[in-house]
């Protein structure tokens, strides 16, 4: 359950990451970061191969085609890579190349390039057609830009036909200089090179792209065969000769000690070179190998991206904060000497709990290496205790909460310190904060400020009140007009009748997210009757375990909570479940299974990321274009072409509205 849960977490997170990243190419997280997710994600699916769901970033390459630019159709796909972060990864990779193979096996090593893949397509040996990698499938038609990168041969010194692929580039320089303009002219500043390289080849505009100074480098052939020559180092010469600028730091290693030689040199290099690199990438170098070992759904098994571990900095601890969460967790957060890490600044990293700081001898004004990792929040790696002063002493970790001085307590089995005052003003506050968020109660527009001020003035002083509350009460907060006063609460009105399931939620029982809320209720009806179930009734749910079933238990059995309930249906809000009980869920969870389904032109109820989530998470396939294959076309506002292609091959077609009520 806790498994199928985090997949799940880690396929939405991974997704959302994956849109900022490619169509917006504003990434919110290191690639590190995502990559350490990701790594978890393949672990998890490794482990429970059954739960793998079909939106997963692991079935797919990441890319994803932007509405603006012509879709071009690779007929031989373009793939990603299988990740390798230690030397133990290379080695395992190597064991399995062998053993598929049954013998042992040089590979070439090449610099990986950190921008973005492009393929470019020649007739006769001249351009015609520059494509992003997109889905792999599908990419963006980007020829008019391609031709602005002076690197780039408009005509090869063969009349070769081939489709050659490669990275597109921006130097560090330009990248700095471009940033540089940027800032100065009030703009977003781009992350790194690899979001500059892909901001600037996929833009609208070519004149834009052309002022760029992107760079290239070319080092594979679609179809192997054309070039004539039967392995990748060879290749990467014959593409030399035809023109493309190919990455001369490739190396033929003969096996794994010497890819791992390579693979140090290049670390301690990567600083020196006029272009960023993420890593190395190994290859297979035969190429009747490299056949034999074929591909997985996203990445080629003959070869694997070495990425190089994040970049580490130096900065000052120059306070530990200590703040009180939902359910009384305390946690520490260094505030320090503000410094860039990897393109931001940093100012702060949480330092998680007690024994991290105690095993780590954290203490104030120490000298510390960090680096990003873990979620978006940077890491502390570890304190230079060299340059630790000889008056300096450890850390005095807190015995009282530091907002309601109650004693604070280690539970055991946990890591975390807890305040267990159930009234401490900061836990009450983080609960009214979860009980309005949008999985919860998803009272609009209450943010934490707002609450803040209801919980000091005495007007909350648990979730029910919110529904007690007055126009006057509201008016009575710092700089809350009538208007907004009214805007809470219609929110709050509104949310008397959601279904119960986030209600549920919201009351913040330990163990019980949004999804084990829902399992719950479908079960039991309402909050009322679950709230008499015993715990043996509970855990007989499929994928509702002991740990919640007890908790569950333990929350009711407390006069307290019974009194909350009251005070809930007395307001009048809503206790009872108003959702899909599973057969209907399991009837509408197959309305797009197998099909092939094209969303087309302006939608107004979902945006088009959940539409297509939607449609994914009930089976169905998204497509770019309309064909013979295609099973569906749904047809928002101003739909325009792809509409009329539709009638025209006698597809079905669906207004939004048909759409909306089929899936709500
Ligand atoms: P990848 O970048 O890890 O590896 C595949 C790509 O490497 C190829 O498509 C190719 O473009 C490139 N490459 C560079 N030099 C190469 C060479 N010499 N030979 C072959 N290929 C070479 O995989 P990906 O699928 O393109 O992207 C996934 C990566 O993107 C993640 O590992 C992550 O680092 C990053 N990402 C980051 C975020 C974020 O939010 N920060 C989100 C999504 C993806």
């Amino acid at each position: 359950m806790e498994a199928q849960q985090r997949m799940k977490e880690l396929v939405e997170e991974l997704n959302q990451y994956a849109h900022e990243y490619y169509v917006k190419d504003q990434p919110t997280i290191e690639d590190f970061v995502y990559d350490r997710l990701y790594a978890e994600l393949v672990a998890l699916e490794e482990q429970y191969p059954m739960l793998i769901a079909s939106d997963s970033p692991t079935q797919r390459v990441g890319g994803i085609i932007s509405p603006g630019f012509e879709k071009v159709n690779h007929e031989i796909p373009l793939f990603s890579l299988n990740d390798a972060f230690s030397e133990a990864d290379l080695i395992a990779f190597n064991q399995r190349v062998e053993k598929a193979l049954g013998k042992e096996v040089s590979y070439t090593c090449e610099l990986k390039i950190d921008g973005l893949s492009i393929s470019l397509r020649y007739e006769e040996g001249k351009l015609v057609r520059g494509a992003t990698r997109g889905d792999g499938t599908i990419g963006e038609d980007i020829t008019v830009n391609v031709k602005t990168i002076r690197s780039i041969p408009l005509q090869l010194t063969h009349p070769y036909s081939m489709e050659v692929r490669g990275e597109c580039y921006m130097p560090k320089q330009s990248f700095i200089q471009l940033n540089k303009e940027r800032e100065e002219a009030g703009q977003d500043v781009f992350a790194n090179p690899r979001n500059a390289a892909a901001g600037s080849v996929r833009q609208l505009d070519s004149s834009v792209t052309a002022k760029r100074n992107l760079s290239s480098f070319l080092y594979t052939v679609a179809d192997a065969g054309t070039l004539h020559v039967t392995n990748q180092a060879d290749a990467l010469m014959e593409l030399d000769e035809l023109g493309f600028k190919i990455n001369r730091e490739h190396r033929l290693c003969q096996n794994m000690s010497e890819v791992w030689e390579y693979i140090q040199e290049y670390h301690q290099k990567r600083s020196e070179l006029p272009y960023e690199i993420d890593g190395v990438v190994i290859k297979v170098n035969d190429f009747a190998q490299q056949e034999a070992l074929g591909f997985t759904v996203r990445a080629p098994r003959w070869a694997i991206a070495y990425k190089f571990p994040p970049e580490e900095v130096e900065t000052t601890i120059e306070d530990i904060e200590w703040t009180i969460g939902r359910t009384g967790v305390v946690t520490p957060t260094a505030v320090m000497t503000p410094v860039k890490v990897a393109g931001t600044t940093v100012a702060r990293a949480s330092l998680h709990n007690r024994d991290f700081i105690e095993a780590k001898d954290i203490r104030l004004n120490d000298q510390v290496i960090i680096y990003k990792a873990g979620d978006i929040i940077p890491e502390v790696a570890y304190v230079i205790k060299d340059k630790r002063p000889e008056s300096s002493v450890p850390y005095e970790i807190p015995t009282h909460c530091p907002v309601c001085d109650s004693e604070l307590v280690h539970l055991e089995e946990e890591v975390a310190l807890r305040c267990i005052n159930p009234k401490c003003p900061a836990q009450m506050k983080e609960g009214l904060n979860h009980f309005v968020s949008r999985n919860a109660m998803n009272i609009d527009g209450l943010g934490p400020k707002v609450l803040a001020q209801l919980f000091d003035k005495g007007f909350v002083k648990d979730v029910a009140d919110l529904y007690l509350l007055t126009e006057a009460d509201f008016l009575n907060l710092d700089k809350i007009k009538e208007k907004s006063a009214n805007n809470f609460l219609t929110a709050i009105q509104n949310s008397k009748t959601n279904s119960a399931e986030r209600l549920l939620f919201g009351l913040g029982i330990r163990h019980v997210g949004a999804k084990a809320a829902k399992i719950l209720l479908e079960h039991f009806g309402d909050i009322p009757t679950l709230s008499l179930a015993t715990k043996e009734e509970i855990s007989s749910i499929f994928s509702i375990g002991e740990t919640i079933a007890d908790s569950v238990v333990n929350y009711f059995d407390n006069k307290e909570v019974q009194e909350l309930l009251v005070e809930f249906q007395t307001a009048g809000v809503n206790l009872t479940y108003l959702g899909k009980t599973s057969v209907e869920l399991s009837e509408v969870t197959s309305i797009f299974k197998d099909k092939t389904v094209v969303l087309t032109g302006k939608l107004t109820h979902f945006n088009r990321d959940e539409a297509k989530a939607i449609i994914e998470n009930q089976g169905g396939k998204i497509t770019g274009s309309v064909s013979k294959k295609t099973d569906l076309v749904i047809a928002g506002e101003e739909a325009g072409s792809k509409l009329t292609k539709a009638q025209s091959l006698g597809i079905e077609i669906w207004t939004e509205a048909q759409f909306v009520t089929a899936v709500e």
